[in-house]
């Protein structure tokens, strides 16, 4: 807990406010961001007697006196404030650990990975809360876990999604089920080299002793690697071979018996096998039924811009993928498809490759781009003779791609791209991309 303490808090962001609140009654707390628009929350938080600045120089008005820097999760590390923070030896700490401090006896289930993160934790919640269990859903996903504070009890189960940047200001913090999906080469940008980006994802298990467990992927070679000499117990999930829990060809088998068949659930793709594995052992370490399982994934349609199934138009499919952001992403999605795909590309330009998809280009018949990254797609897809057209906005790429398709066709947004050029986030490519198909309908 933090009393009579002076903190200055980096960021605005959902996190940034919600710690603010739960800190206001007992310390001093400033909150300083580039921009605020929300006029409302920054009254919200004065009446809590929060200094709120609103400054392009936060480095000027941070200074020793101050007893712990809270910052933004995405607020890079060689940021003036946070390097300042260092020299005076002011401790550096992200939303998640300061609400750790104020938890009651619970358990905790953390995720993370590269991707599939979000739908592996919607899956472990739901398995849990159609249990009966008393679960809360926090972290990255987009619930605080300092807003959900007032509702957990000892006892209860927490299911945190942990993005790495979540990681990197972890101290205390315990998982006690802590799941690792996969690791790609991504965020290089803010973690600098692959080789940093892998340490930091490992700091999932910093403190966990003989009685955690760690969920791991034995199907990737960094992940088993790389954990090899966890103190938790190790229990592996695996798609190509022998593990924990596998596929036997039509079932997805715990230690040697049957969970359920594949045909029975309801989304698709080997990369949701994946997580859906994981989920299961995740479960079971709550002993959630199978019959439990079985019922959840009858239901479970997928996560919201993820792969999302939007409608069928005069035979053709349209498909929302809008937060793969990383080639890896779209590698995934293009596994997904058997059928001829015509894949909307393009956004953020980060300087990343394109090389990386064309091994799994095959069944697409088109590229349509746009955004910052069109002429860089344009050059890769011309490289490789696969048909290309630039389009300016996600608006004329739906058009176009409709316009070229055929029956049995997918219409796949996948763009291989962060949306910054364009949108606010991924959600809003994706709700547009949504609305731009309902209304070809
Ligand atoms: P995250 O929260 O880690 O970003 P999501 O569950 O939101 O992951 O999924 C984002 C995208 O990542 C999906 O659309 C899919 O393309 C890809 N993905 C999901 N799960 C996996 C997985 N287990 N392995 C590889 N790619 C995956």
């Amino acid at each position: 807990m933090f009393k009579n303490k002076k903190i200055f808090i980096l960021g605005m962001g959902k996190s940034g406010v919600s710690v603010a609140k739960l800190l206001a009654k007992d310390n001093h707390i400033l909150i300083t961001d580039i921009k605020c628009d929300d006029l409302e929350q920054v009254r919200e938080l004065e009446d809590l007697g929060v200094n709120v600045i609103i400054t392009k120089n936060q480095s000027e008005i941070f200074d020793n006196s101050y007893d712990y820097l809270v910052k933004n999760p995405g607020v890079r590390l060689d940021n003036s404030v946070v390097l300042k923070a260092e020299e005076y030896n002011i401790p550096v700490l992200t939303e998640l650990e300061v609400a750790y401090r104020y938890l009651p006896e619970v358990k905790i289930v953390g995720i993370t990975g590269s991707n599939g993160k979000t739908t592996t934790t919607t899956i472990i919640y739901e398995f849990l809360k159609t249990a009966g269990l008393p679960v809360h859903l926090a972290g990255n996903i987009g619930y605080p876990l300092c807003s959900q504070l007032d509702k957990i009890k000892k006892g209860d189960i927490l299911v945190v999604e942990i993005s790495s940047h979540q990681l990197v200001n972890l101290d205390k913090f315990k998982v006690d089920v802590a799941v690792l999906t996969n690791l790609y080469q991504v965020h290089l940008d803010f973690f600098g080299t692959f080789e940093k980006y892998k340490m930091n994802k490992l700091r999932i298990f910093n403190n966990q002793d003989e009685d955690s467990v760690a969920i791991l992927n034995k199907g990737d070679k960094e992940v088993y690697e790389l954990t090899k000499n966890l103190k938790a117990k190790k229990e592996y999930f695996s798609y190509k071979e022998d593990a924990d829990i596998c596929i036997d060809g039509e079932n997805i088998v715990l230690n040697n018996e049957k969970v359920i068949s594949l045909s029975d659930i309801r989304v698709k793709g080997v990369h949701n096998y994946e997580n859906i594995m994981a989920a299961i052992l995740a479960a079971k370490q709550f002993n959630v039924s199978n019959k439990v399982i079985k019922e959840v994934l009858n239901n479970f349609a997928g996560v919201e811009h993820r792969i999302e199934f939007v409608a069928k138009i005069k035979g053709r499919e349209f498909y929302n993928d809008s937060k793969a952001t990383n080639v890896d992403s779209t590698i995934t999605a293009l596994k997904s498809f058997n059928n001829d795909v015509i894949l909307i590309l393009g956004g953020l330009d980060r300087g990343h490759s394109f090389e990386p998809l064309l091994p799994y280009l095959k069944h697409v018949k088109h590229i349509v781009c746009y955004g910052e990254t069109k002429m860089r797609i344009k050059d890769f897809a011309d490289k490789n003779n696969i048909d290309v057209t630039v389009t300016d906005n996600l608006m004329e790429a739906v058009h176009v791609a409709y316009n070229i398709s055929l029956e049995g066709d997918t219409i796949l947004l996948s763009p291989a791209c962060a949306s910054w050029d364009q949108y606010k986030s991924f959600e809003d490519r994706g709700n547009e991309f949504k609305k731009i198909v309902g209304e070809l309908s």
